[in-house]
């Protein structure tokens, strides 16, 4: 089939390649110039583990293109994927601007039969204003006597549930998939272009637009709230003495409640819960609904993102003016270069503002902190350079890289062993017996022998 991907995002780059994969033939179309010529010069402009691999496969058997002009991307098009932007607007609503944007442009360049799908996250009701766009703009755009809103459109409502970090395997084996379309043409397309990818018998769950573009959000919301729920046991069990990790596994082995998303931890960032929370409170409100479990856990994951410096602040009777600390990780959660609302930028602003003095690594994201930070803040070649004389360790991201690290070389670099631990990676005996103080989420701290 005939695709073209609007957008070329974490979503939209994945979704065209995996769809190029499956021997489709796809066009994929962004407005920055720079993103279109890197991928034109067979660069992967983001980082997502095992895209490359496909990406180059796909380009180099002509499958998968890229351009900058939407009507070149559309001309052959059966179906027409949006995986634009919805950031959140002033008053936190999901902001449809790019989404109508495209819809409108559409609307004057279609000229024959397309499904238009949906694939980013959208607010209730979306579905319709898309079609209602791509008709005015059609109607508008059509000199009388050629068909007037003449070419035959579908809108379909296919939200993306893709993990950054896991992305092409979310993809190419989705848990399901979701597709609203009340429209059979469009259900039989889009049931043919999935089947490769559901194999295994996952399903594709057919429904109408308005329950697929809430189903989205309430499956962010939910896991959002999963979370948030347990950085509460989190902050209680500090205070009762209990272990996290314990309470955990207890919790988590009850099939009901499931082992993941039970880690607590330094509060959910990322470009999707923080703004897709916001996004259904607002909503709720919007038709009087009061969704104040939503409320309490924007609430509560604001002040867990300070949770940590609360936690240094306290250990340094509130002095740290003139103290180093060496931070290692910024993206919102390992395996990315995403750092949109990472934790990490949070507790960063804070630091500095207390007249802190930053060395921080990530394997991945450091590039993207320094088109916002800039010198504010030192980055280091590796994990173990960043502790150089540093007063403290920070871990703000769980990468793979930062569990086991050889804690004698930690101990020679850093001017005392002092660990503050927002993401749970070592083990409370393990660092008592190799005297650090630590202390970490939900759990007990150890002071270890240093001389903090
Ligand atoms: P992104 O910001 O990474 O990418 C969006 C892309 O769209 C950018 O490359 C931008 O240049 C391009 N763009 C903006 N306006 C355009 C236009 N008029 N024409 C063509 N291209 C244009 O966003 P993303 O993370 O891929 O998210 C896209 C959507 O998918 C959002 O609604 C998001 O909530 C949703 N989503 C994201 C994820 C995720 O993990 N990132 C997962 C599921 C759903």
């Amino acid at each position: 089939m005939n695709i073209a991907v609007v957008g070329t995002g974490y979503v939209g780059l994945v979704t065209g390649t995996c769809l190029a994969e499956t021997g489709n033939n796809v066009i994929c179309v962004d407005i920055n110039e720079e993103k279109i010529k890197k991928m034109q010069n067979g660069e992967v402009p983001i980082y997502e583990p095992h895209l490359d691999v496909l990406f180059h496969r796909n380009i180099k058997a002509g499958r998968l293109t890229f351009t900058k002009n939407l009507a070149e991307a559309v001309e052959n098009a059966k179906i027409i994927f949006l995986a634009l932007p919805t950031p959140p607007g002033e008053d936190g609503s999901a902001d449809l601007s790019y989404v109508l944007g495209v819809a409108n442009d559409l609307g004057s360049i279609i000229k024959d039969y397309k499904v238009i799908v949906d694939k980013s996250t959208v607010p209730v009701g979306t579905a319709e204003k898309v079609r209602e766009a791509v008709l005015k703009s059609m109607k508008n755009s059509l000199p009388l006597g050629e068909g007037r809103g003449g070419a035959e459109f579908d809108i379909v409502s296919n939200p993306e549930f893709l993990r950054e970090g896991y992305a092409v395997d979310d993809f190419m084996k989705p848990d399901r998939v979701v597709v609203g379309t009340t429209s059979e043409k469009a259900k039989s397309t889009m049931e043919e272009l999935y089947k490769p990818f559901v194999r295994q018998g996952n399903p594709i769950i057919f429904m109408d637009e308005r329950s697929a573009e809430l189903t989205k959000y309430a499956a962010n919301s939910f896991l959002a709230t999963k979370i948030t729920f347990m950085n509460e046991i989190a902050n209680l069990c500090e205070k009762l003495g209990a272990d996290v990790d314990m309470v955990r596994i207890g919790i988590g082995s009850d099939d009901r409640i499931g082992k993941r998303f039970l880690f607590p931890g330094i509060g959910y960032g990322g470009s999707c819960f923080p703004k897709d929370v916001q996004a259904l409170a607002r909503s709720a409100d919007e038709v009087g609904y009061d969704f104040k479990i939503l409320d309490s856990v924007m609430a509560i994951n604001e002040k867990q993102k300070l949770v940590m410096v609360d936690k240094i602040k306290k250990h340094y009777n509130n002095n740290l003016k003139g103290k180093t600390f060496a931070l290692w990780g910024l993206a919102f959660k390992p395996d990315t270069d995403d750092i949109r609302e990472a934790p990490a930028l949070y507790i960063i602003d804070e630091l500095l503002k207390a007249g802190v003095t930053i060395v921080t690594h990530d394997p991945e994201a450091m590039a993207n902190v320094k088109k916002i930070l800039g010198d504010k803040i030192t980055y280091a070649n590796d994990h173990y350079e960043a502790l150089k004389g540093a007063d403290a360790l920070i871990i703000a991201t769980e990468w793979g890289l930062f569990r086991t690290p050889d804690f004698g070389k930690i101990a020679s670099l850093m001017k005392s062993k002092t660990i503050f631990d927002g993401r749970n990676l070592y083990g409370i005996k393990q660092m008592k017996d190799l005297g650090f103080y630590y202390t970490s989420i939900g759990r007990e701290t150890v002071s270890g022998n240093s001389a903090f």
